[in-house]
């Protein structure tokens, strides 16, 4: 009896067998359509078999299999199972979210049948001559290239060197060398409108070769054809965001992560994978080499570097401009500030509109205030379905709730005792932009945040005005500090900083140091050297005397000294049970039934005790988390393991929903 085992995307982690009488081993990896319920499905065939644990009588038989595109191959298979181990997600799930939308429905995107059956040729092979003359390499560029190509086999190596120190280069010449060994070459890149430009550079860079992009953002059919030309090996490149680490690649020879630190990586629904972590099982299952490269690696990364587990590449000079931004801190204790700006930063700003320079005013929080207030009776704007205050957009004259997107307009008056004379709280980009604007008349100033960026055509427009030098004030939030060259830019200003020195997360000064950095290298990359102002009333912290130095192996280090202390990762490892429910009694409820069942095989395990999540209310829902912690990966794994089935068990209130996230990054 024929028999495949289908991996459906169904919230159950099991497979679901069915009768093919026609199928045999080449059908591994195909899809299939198949009869479930009362309709029809398309799923992934895993495996196949000659008995089921099912009665012969209950088996349904397949209604198609798909062969009109080659099968995926087994390593890819293998790289689904995988997560599905490791992120305790269904493998049906992760099949389903490993193909593009399209391919998932069943269907195929036009495109010549050549194409999607036929391997690439050997032309392929041929090593693609740069239509561009290349630079010639510094001497650290060379050793990190030379050390990277020269790898046979599994190698994980850090990339290390701050923005402009030349690390695309380094990528873009060691992918040079795969594709003239005939290889493919797959990079990751945060999940910011980087890809245009990459693109560019690695078309003008790689005429011979093709080079596919794969994001979220892309439509359908093009998705679709993007993954269709990597499975039949015509793509040599694939460049893209986190998803583009599922691109089937029969002769993928290298793996480069691209500011691996970025938390995009992590995918916060549904399969919570880290597309880097993910990545590195993948080349240590293919045995190649991969490259994880930024300016402030992750505090994981940079620990197996320090340690010797992964190869510490180092770029420590600027390729281009002579120096680095100097970085001052202006300590804002004794000074009153104006609209939260400091003399200093203002004296700045003046100087580069006379200079007919850029700056930019880094404020990570955007609307106009956080919240708007009426003083005499204590009201304050609340979302309705969130535990969160509203934010308000004078822009459109809303209050919008960040977390759920609700929202409604400005009240004229107080709601609860009619007073007229509501205040705003606090400052977002969009005060700070009405503010710079009253100041300097003069200045045209931009600001660029989610808002004014909202869809990628705005977010290019705005992009094309700053280079233009059609900007002279940029007001913005962490979106302008990754991967844009700007050339006028010579001052940074960033305030509203602190806020991430004391936050209740323990990855947030990681992050507020890579955001500085970030922002910081934004400035003085051509001719023109650049200036860092960081408004704190913290001055001696000691995360803002690394960063003055430019020393991010210092910050790393004595954030690795507490981490330590602490037991936190990378010293432990991770998983949060959350749950959410009507109430958050019931939310609770579930999450310390889910600690009772867990304690019994919870050997070299950490329960904690279940606790309100730190937003404990979103889109009415009251929400409960509960963090697991060891000291060992393979025990957690164990441990997760046994757990999920007693946690599939679980008698569950009506409208509660819970999941499982393993390395967790927000808590
Ligand atoms: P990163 O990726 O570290 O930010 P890039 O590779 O983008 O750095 O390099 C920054 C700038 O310096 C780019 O404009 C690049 O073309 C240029 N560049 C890189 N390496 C060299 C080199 N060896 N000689 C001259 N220019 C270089
Ligand atoms: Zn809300
Ligand atoms: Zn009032």
């Amino acid at each position: 009896m024929n028999i495949v085992r289908v991996a459906l995307d169904l919230p159950l982690p099991r497979l679901f067998d069915y009768l093919a009488p026609d199928s045999d081993d080449s059908d591994v990896g195909r899809r299939v359509t198949v009869p479930f319920g009362t309709g029809l499905r398309t799923g992934v065939v895993v495996e196949l078999a000659t008995a089921s644990e099912q009665p012969d009588a209950k088996l349904k038989q397949v209604t198609a299999i798909l062969r009109d595109m080659p099968a995926m191959p087994a390593e890819w298979l293998a790289l689904c199972e995988f997560c599905a181990r490791y992120y305790q997600t269904p493998l049906g799930e992760v099949t389903a979210f490993a193909l593009p939308p399209m391919l998932r429905r069943g269907k195929l995107p036009r495109i010549g049948k050549a194409r999607i059956t036929e391997p690439a040729g050997s032309s392929s092979a041929v090593p693609p001559a740069p239509t561009i003359e290349l630079p010639r390499l510094l001497a650290a560029q060379q050793a990190a290239v030379t050390a990277i190509v020269d790898k046979a086999g599994f190698h994980v190596m850090l990339l290390h060197g701050v923005t402009g120190s030349g690390k695309t280069e380094v990528y873009l010449r060691a992918i040079a060398a795969v594709l003239a060994r005939g290889g493919q070459a797959l990079m990751l890149v945060p999940e910011i409108a980087l890809t245009p430009q990459l693109e560019g550079r690695g078309a003008a860079r790689f005429p011979a070769a093709q080079v596919v992009c794969a994001n979220s953002g892309m439509g359908d059919a093009a998705r679709a054809r993007g993954f269709l030309e990597a499975l039949s090996g015509r793509a040599q490149i694939v460049l893209g965001t986190r998803l583009s680490v599922f691109m089937p690649l029969p002769r993928l020879q290298m793996i480069v992560v691209d500011e691996e630190h970025d938390a995009s990586f992590k995918q916060q629904e549904g399969l919570r994978y880290s597309a880097r972590d993910v990545a590195i099982w993948r080349a240590h299952q293919l045995n190649i080499p991969i490259v994880l490269g930024s300016a402030t690696p992750s505090l994981e990364t940079f620990h197996h570097a320090s340690s010797g587990r992964y190869q510490l590449l180092e770029l420590p000079e600027r390729a281009v401009a002579e120096a680095m931004p100097v970085v001052r801190i202006v300590d804002t204790r004794r000074e009153k500030l104006q609209d939260g700006l400091s003399a200093a930063l203002l004296a700045g700003l003046q100087l580069r509109l006379e200079r007919g320079e850029q700056s930019l005013v880094f404020l990570n929080r955007r609307g106009y205030a956080p919240v708007l207030a009426c003083p005499p009776c204590g009201w304050i704007s609340r979302c309705q379905r969130c535990a969160a205050n509203l934010v308000l957009h004078l822009a459109d004259q809303r209050l919008r709730c960040h977390h759920c997107g609700f929202e409604a307009r400005v009240p004229r008056a107080c709601p609860d005792c009619g007073n007229v004379d509501l205040l705003p709280f606090g400052r977002g980009t969009q005060r700070l932009e009405a503010m710079l604007v009253e100041r300097f008349p003069a200045a045209r100033v931009l600001r660029i945040d989610r808002d004014s960026a909202s869809t990628p055509k705005k977010w290019q427009a705005l992009l094309a005005t700053i280079h233009a030098g059609g900007a002279d004030i940029l007001v913005g939030t962490q979106m302008l500090a990754k991967g844009h060259d700007f050339p006028l830019l010579t001052l940074v200003g960033a305030v509203g900083a602190d806020a991430a020195l004391f936050a209740a997360d323990f990855r947030a000064p990681e992050r507020l140091f890579a955001q500085l950095m970030q922002v910081g290298g934004r400035s003085g990359r051509a001719d023109l050297p650049g200036e860092v102002l960081i408004q704190t009333e913290y001055p001696d912290h000691p995360l803002y005397q690394a960063l003055i130095e430019h020393d991010y192996a210092r910050f790393a280090q004595s954030q690795l000294g507490e981490r330590r202390i602490a037991g936190f990762p990378p010293f432990s490892f991770q998983a949060m049970l959350r749950a959410e429910a009507r109430t958050m009694e019931q939310a609770l409820d579930f999450l310390a039934a889910a600690r009772k069942a867990g304690e019994v095989s919870a050997e070299g395990i950490t329960l904690y005790d279940p606790v309100p999540m730190r937003l404990q209310r979103l889109m009415t829902l009251e929400r409960g988390q509960l963090l697991v912690e060891s000291l060992s990966r393979p025990a957690l794994q164990a441990f997760l393991a046994a757990w999920m089935e007693q946690l599939y068990a679980l008698k569950t209130p009506a409208g509660l929903r819970w999941h499982l996230d393993v390395d967790p990054l927000e808590f």
